[in-house]
């Protein structure tokens, strides 16, 4: 067989695709590659973080603006009422769970997602449902402002 480098009609040096001269500037050009992507998959790592601080603001923000509607719980003697609103947990997911966010998400606080993809679970703000929901809300909306597909969802306790 001849060198796999273009236009070179030399034989290939032992076990290697190209002839001696040309296996060294194919490692060369290699190493360049790898080091070129790994450059890019900094920069994305970076562009990830800064979408999910957008994100994390975006949904703190919304929660701190958020005033729940009280909730009333019928007691023995009488009716208590529950300030923080209805029980109950909020998400976000994001479909699908093998693209470049989802694997920077796993990595990042993200859980993989029961029904496929990545999730965002809100662990703040008591078991106020209303507040996590307005929190995963604007989240999620952050998340989709920059270019990541994502929803919400919430289930009462
Ligand atoms: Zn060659």
């Amino acid at each position: 067989m001849t060198c796999a480098w273009e236009d070179c009609k030399k034989r290939e040096y032992r076990a290697s695709k190209y002839c001696f001269a040309h296996k060294e500037k194919a490692r060369d050009r290699w190493k360049e590659l790898m080091a070129k992507k790994e450059r890019g998959r900094k920069d994305r790592d970076i562009r990830f973080s800064k979408i999910q601080a957008d994100a994390v603001e975006a949904g703190m923000n919304a929660a701190k603006k958020c005033i729940p509607e009280p909730m009333y719980v019928e007691g023995v003697k009488e009716i208590y009422k529950v300030d923080k609103g209805v029980c109950g947990f909020a998400w976000v997911v994001h479909k699908p769970g093998n693209d470049s966010f989802s694997y920077w998400a796993r990595k990042n606080g993200w859980e993989r997602h029961y029904y496929g993809g990545v999730q965002w679970w809100c662990f703040d703000f008591g078991q106020s449902m209303e507040i996590k929901v307005a929190y995963c809300q604007a989240f999620s909306k952050s998340l989709n402002e920059a270019g990541i597909k994502a929803h919400y969802g919430s289930r009462i306790d």
